[in-house]
């Protein structure tokens, strides 16, 4: 298949762009790099010292004789996108490329109008040039959990069937977002729901997780290869933030009482669900939705599992519990299905001890690249 994948330079697209070819897959990455550019802006940096785009393809290409063609370029700018989509002529479209952390867009209004802006107009870039011009596409699109937020009944994917004064209907299940980022995730699915309802085009929303992990088959075949770890209070997200953390001997920053519970999952499964979606794709005119995780935890539950594992190891573990930067429920009811991937045949790799080790004694390795200042949460919910 001819799979273009947008955002590939980030952390789960290049990932899963490595992983597709591999497969023997024709791959594209489309990418603006604004994500280096936000990274230079906020002054903050991945622990692992990421190559420039065009080098990790060479490199690629030498190891593996594999060619991935490269657009660098925003999807905000619609001329350009379609460009590049006549240039490629995907069958799927995996759509990774939006600013996705929380944090930021809760900075300030400029962040927040950026955030939504980017996410909103380059999902909506990218439904009007398939219905232009490639309504058979499948568009695979990154969604998050986070939508959902935390309902004291039972998560279901995408869809709740309701009885209401006699009758009954299969709805989109509510969303009740934590950010201004989770906000451009729920808008981008009511869009793509839209498109598919109204012009009949092909979409699967993959409600992700908190993805952890940083090797994959592919990215661990040479150093320039590697994948980017993020473990600043902005980008970092937690387990892979909280190994980071306990390899530098600073205290694990716990937000809060701990309590918030969360679906997560390997980036070795984020690659797979991704691919399991491309090939079996949605119908015409249907909008599906995967929730794309493998197992729940709350926070305080892996900071004290880092804590043995780093304690395994030699090191001096603390977990410090931190005044909540953001509003959240830090104890609550927390129950999402997640069988469609598993239907298809996803066999998860749950968390184990060995991951746990790997990541610390990568982060153990790349230590002298942390920049402490850059690890407490700065931003703030309140007004
Ligand atoms: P990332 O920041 O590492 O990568 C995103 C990439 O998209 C970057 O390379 C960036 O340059 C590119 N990009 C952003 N806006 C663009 C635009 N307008 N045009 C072209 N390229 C653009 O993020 P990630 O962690 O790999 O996340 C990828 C997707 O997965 C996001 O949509 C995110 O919401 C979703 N997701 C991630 C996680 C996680 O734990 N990392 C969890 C749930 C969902």
């Amino acid at each position: 298949m001819r799979v273009l994948v947008i955002g590939g330079d980030g952390y789960c697209g290049w990932a899963t762009a490595l992983y597709l070819s591999n497969k023997g897959h024709e791959v594209g990455i489309l990418d603006s790099l604004v994500r280096r550019h936000w990274d230079l802006e906020l002054c903050v940096e991945t622990l692992t010292p990421i190559a420039p785009i065009q080098q990790r393809l060479q490199r690629w290409q030498d190891i593996t004789g594999k060619t991935i063609e490269l657009f660098i370029g925003d999807i905000t700018n619609y001329d350009f996108l379609k460009v590049a989509l006549h240039k490629f002529q995907p069958d799927a479209i995996v759509h990774f490329g939006e600013q996705r952390s929380a944090p930021f867009s809760m900075i300030d209004r400029e962040h927040a109008v950026l955030t939504q802006v980017n996410n909103v107009t380059g999902t909506l870039n990218i439904l009007y040039a398939m219905k232009e011009d490639f309504p058979d596409c499948h568009l695979v699109k990154l969604g998050t959990m986070g939508e959902y937020g935390t309902p004291n009944i039972d998560i279901e994917e995408g869809y709740i069937t309701i009885e209401h004064n006699g009758r009954k209907d299969t709805l989109p299940y509510p969303k009740q977002p934590g950010s201004m980022y989770h906000l451009s995730k729920v808008h981008d699915s009511h869009n793509i729901h839209f498109a598919c309802r109204i012009w009949g085009l092909r979409a699967t929303d993959l409600n992700q997780g908190v993805v952890y992990g940083v090797l994959t088959e592919e990215t661990g075949m040479d150093e320039l290869l590697i994948n980017r770890l993020d473990y600043d209070g902005i980008f970092g997200t937690a387990l892979n933030r909280f190994c980071i953390q306990a390899a530098i001997n600073h205290p694990i920053t716990v937000y809060g009482k701990g309590g918030q519970t969360r679906g997560f999952l390997d980036i070795r499964d984020t690659v797979r669900c991704v691919e399991l979606a491309i090939l079996n794709p949605a119908e015409s005119g249907e909008f599906r939705v995967f929730n794309q995780f493998t197992e729940q935890f709350n926070v305080a539950e892996l900071a004290l599992k880092v804590k043995e594992a780093g304690t395994a190891l030699g090191l001096k573990v603390t977990i410090e519990n931190l005044e909540n930067p953001r509003i959240e429920k830090e104890e609550h009811y927390f129950n999402a299905i997640n069988t469609n991937l598993l239907d298809l045949g996803l066999q998860p790799h749950y968390l184990s001890d060995a991951l746990i080790d790997s990541l610390l004694n990568f982060a153990v390795k790349y230590q002298q690249r942390v920049d402490k200042n850059q690890i407490l949460p700065k931003v703030t919910w309140r007004r």
